[in-house]
């Protein structure tokens, strides 16, 4: 509950704002969506009744938050970020989030700026264009309307829903079915909460929340084609096990070995074959012996955050995926409450990912392009630009990734994301010689298990900057995906 005495958050507010402030926030739409339903989410059974109270009591907190942001910003020219958080006496992590959530709700206006600066390269002078973000209250007058957040049905009928699955696991009646290619919601059990679309990662951009939040880090470098990052480097197993199963440095498998060898964690959300050969399904690994099975990439779309809500009978998890997750397990953990859903998440390994597949297409692509079934495949890889097939017999074969592009999920042209900007520790190929893996640390978590896997002898490892292609061409490549990804446009919602 929103209380002064005690509370770090508020109790810099005298009372009169704060109370106001809580009515204000007690008349959010998710708030009333969730309390209402209390009976049918607790007979649901995902979240009890602890976990049901410490999300709506997050959420309180959090609308509180906003309201009290709103009434700073009222009578204010166009703000800065960093003016705003000047302004009021909030932790500043807490301002930025909310600032970008008020926008979503439409109570503030984003306004763009560009500011051209000249600088001189190589003796010629160059124009740089650098946007400048700031925020407004808008018009209350002339009928305004807070924007109530639609199921994520929006998302998918609008064709930019990249079926991670997050939102099946979050929603709290169970009411959104997910599968590699697909989403429905049964629209008897959906409340109308809109939990779905505040931790969707495809629903509103969370960029300025990311920006604002790591670029004042002294810790952090930054790249704006692979995101902030505390170090780079090129890896590949020792263990002979991992050797034979993974695809390319397996250093996603000897950081999992690593985690689930030392108790760092009690299990591992990974991707194994189905029955049907190369179709991904999520699984739950907590024995190191089934985590060589989860090993090698598979192209088509897994919903791996589908299964995310099964883990809650460990208390400390790791989550592989692709960029698209790990940007869904960030936003989760920010909105709408401002705390996660599932505490259990402790380290989230993200992979490069150019482009995935759907299940039909990989089919079509090995037929159409390499005329073979996928019984025939034993390893695919996408590598210096050829999209590759190693045969049962032996035989390598490849085509130009140029070919086998329109075989790509649509989806996927709206990713600016190569490198999982929002993971503990990204790792891919690109940037690394065959058999090696680059890999970026990104927090302090992922880079200490790590540095601690390398040190304990189960990952061989060089500084990316020192091998080549290294990390230039992990930059390129990050560069060439944000130019050619597609806008996201909403119509109003
Ligand atoms: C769809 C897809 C596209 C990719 N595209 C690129 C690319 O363009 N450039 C690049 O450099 N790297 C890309 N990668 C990453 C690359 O293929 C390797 O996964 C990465 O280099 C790690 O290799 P490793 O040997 O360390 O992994 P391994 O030790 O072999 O472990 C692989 C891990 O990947 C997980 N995994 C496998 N398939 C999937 C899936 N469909 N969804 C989620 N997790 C999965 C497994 O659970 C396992 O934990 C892509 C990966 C995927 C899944
Ligand atoms: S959370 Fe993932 S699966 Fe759900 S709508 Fe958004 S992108 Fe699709
Ligand atoms: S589908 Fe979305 S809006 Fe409906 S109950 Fe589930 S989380 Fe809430
Ligand atoms: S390209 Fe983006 S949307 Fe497509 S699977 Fe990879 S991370 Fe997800």
């Amino acid at each position: 509950m929103v209380e002064k005495t005690g509370n770090k958050i508020f109790n810099k507010f005298n009372s009169a704002s704060l109370m106001q402030a809580t009515y204000l926030a007690s008349e959010n739409f998710q708030l009333r969506a969730l309390f209402e339903a209390k009976d049918d989410i607790l007979n649901n059974g995902k979240y009890n009744e602890i976990n049901f109270y410490r999300i709506l009591d997050g959420l309180l907190d959090a609308e509180t938050e906003r309201k009290l942001i709103i009434d700073a910003l009222k009578n204010k020219d166009p703000l800065l970020m960093e003016e705003i958080i000047e302004l009021i006496d909030l932790p500043y992590e807490n301002v930025i989030y909310n600032i970008i959530y008020i926008k979503e709700q439409g109570f503030i206006k984003e306004i763009v700026e560009e500011e051209k600066t000249k600088k001189e390269v190589n003796g010629e002078t160059k124009v740089e264009t650098t946007l400048i973000y700031k925020y407004i209250l808008n018009n209350f007058s002339n009928g305004f309307k807070e924007n109530f957040f639609e199921p994520v049905s929006i998302v998918f009928d609008s064709g930019y829903c990249c079926n991670c699955g997050w939102c099946s696991s979050v929603c709290p009646l169970d009411a959104i079915k997910v599968s590699s290619d697909n989403l429905e919601i049964d629209q008897d059990l959906c409340i109308k909460c809109g939990l779905c679309y505040s931790v969707c990662p495809r629903s509103f951009s969370i960029d300025q929340v990311y920006n604002n939040l790591y670029q004042t880090n002294k810790s952090l470098q930054f790249s704006n084609k692979i995101g902030f990052y505390r170090s780079s480097y090129s890896g590949h197993t020792t263990n002979e096990n991992i050797e034979e199963v993974k695809q390319d440095g397996g250093v996603v498998t000897a950081l999992l070995e690593y985690l689930l060898a030392n108790n760092l964690v009690d299990a591992i959300v990974a991707v194994q074959h189905s029955e049907d050969l190369w179709k991904p399904e999520p699984v739950i690994v907590d024995e190191i012996s089934d985590l060589y099975k989860t090993a090698g990439t598979k192209y088509a779309n897994s919903p791996s955050l589908n299964i995310i809500d099964q883990t809650k009978i460990y208390d400390r998890i790791a989550v592989v995926g692709v960029p698209c997750m790990m940007k869904a397990l960030f936003k989760g953990a920010l909105f709408p409450a401002s705390i996660p859903f599932f505490t259990n998440i402790k380290i989230k390994i993200g992979l490069f990912c150019m482009e995935s597949f759907s299940y039909d297409n990989i089919i079509n692509l090995v037929k159409d392009k390499f005329e073979k079934e996928l019984s025939d495949i034993v390893k695919m890889n996408i590598d210096k630009g050829k999209f590759i097939v190693n045969l049962t017999s032996g035989e390598e074969l490849k085509v130009p990734l140029k070919e086998v592009q329109s075989y790509a999920r649509d989806t996927c042209h709206y990713c600016d994301d190569l490198t999982s900007d929002f993971a503990d520790i990204s790792v891919g190929s690109i940037g690394s010689q065959a058999g090696w893996s680059s890999v970026i640390l990104r927090s302090e978590e992922g880079e200490k298990i790590y540095m601690d896997a390398v040190k304990s002898g189960l990952i061989k490892s060089k500084k990316l900057t020192e091998v080549k292609p290294g990390k230039f061409l992990v930059e390129k490549i990050g560069g060439i995906k944000r130019k050619k990804c597609k806008p996201i446009r909403w119509k109003e919602i």
